[in-house]
């Protein structure tokens, strides 16, 4: 990926955090947007740096249209070219419908959904001119099997998959593939909460996953040559919860 142009969004921690490090591994230049931590973020530039990569950061709520404008161009101006998106960020506002907020519905759809559509938006006038991209959106198996207590995050999810099949339509002639991963349960600050001694059972390999081998997979989908021939679909790193 040496002289690529990557942008993870929601990078500062976990699942981003983990695909920043992998794409500047393999050498790409990777911008590290955040909405909170300037401190995690920083430190994530650095680690980067002292690996020998480049990489900057920039914050941006991507839930607000004109600041993914402004990100874009932002990354356009200084980086010349945007190459690979990566759009992770994400969060969960749980409840049981009945008693779900539509505050916590709307915050869901906004970041998880809305957030995919404004910066594909921005970042695919740049990759339409020069036919070549590779967009990756950051779904979850929730998004293919439901879950309950996650009715606004399984919509946005499941958004997310329609987003991706109709834009990898869209696209296809002009060189760029649109492609999701699918995460089921990854070890990160999003599923702290959750009880993994009632969960596991129901994971065929029998553990959660880590954020890099989601990492690994959002790398393979970037690549250049080998994932050429992969559009509009959807790689489950699920640990077999959800086959077929
Ligand atoms: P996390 O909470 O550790 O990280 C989410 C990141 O998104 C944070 O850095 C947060 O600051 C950022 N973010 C939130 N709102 C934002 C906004 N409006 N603008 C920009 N950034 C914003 O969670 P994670 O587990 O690393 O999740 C990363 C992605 O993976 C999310 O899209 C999540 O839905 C998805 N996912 C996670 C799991 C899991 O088990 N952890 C499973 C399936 C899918």
């Amino acid at each position: 990926m040496i002289g690529q142009v990557a942008v993870v969004t929601g990078a500062s921690r976990g699942i981003g955090r983990a695909i920043a490090l992998e794409l500047a591994t393999f050498g790409a230049e990777v911008i590290v947007n955040y909405t909170n931590s300037t401190e995690d973020a920083t430190e994530l530039v650095q680690t980067i740096r002292s690996m020998g990569g480049k990489s900057y950061a920039l914050k941006a709520n991507v839930s607000i249209e004109q600041e993914v404008e402004n990100l874009i161009s932002t990354i356009l101006q200084n980086s010349g070219q945007i190459d690979v998106l990566v759009n992770n960020a994400g969060i969960t506002r749980d409840a049981l419908l009945i008693r779900m907020k539509t505050h916590d519905w709307q915050s869901v759809i906004d970041v998880n959904l809305s957030g995919v559509f404004f910066c594909t938006r921005a970042v695919a006038r740049s990759m339409l001119k020069k036919k070549k991209g590779r967009i990756i959106n950051i779904t979850s198996v929730v998004g293919l099997m439901g879950n309950a207590g996650q009715a606004n995050y399984a919509a946005a999810k499941a958004g997310v998959i329609g987003l991706t099949r109709s834009t990898a339509k869209e696209f296809a002639s002009r060189g760029i593939t649109v492609n999701a991963v699918a995460p089921g349960f990854i070890d990160t600050d999003m599923t702290k909460n959750l009880r993994a001694d009632l969960l596991l059972s129901a994971i065929p390999l029998g553990t959660f996953g880590t954020p890099e081998q989601v990492a690994g997979a959002v790398r393979f989908l970037a690549a250049d040559s080998a994932a050429a021939y992969i559009t509009g679909q959807v790689l489950q790193v699920d640990g077999g919860i959800m086959m077929g």
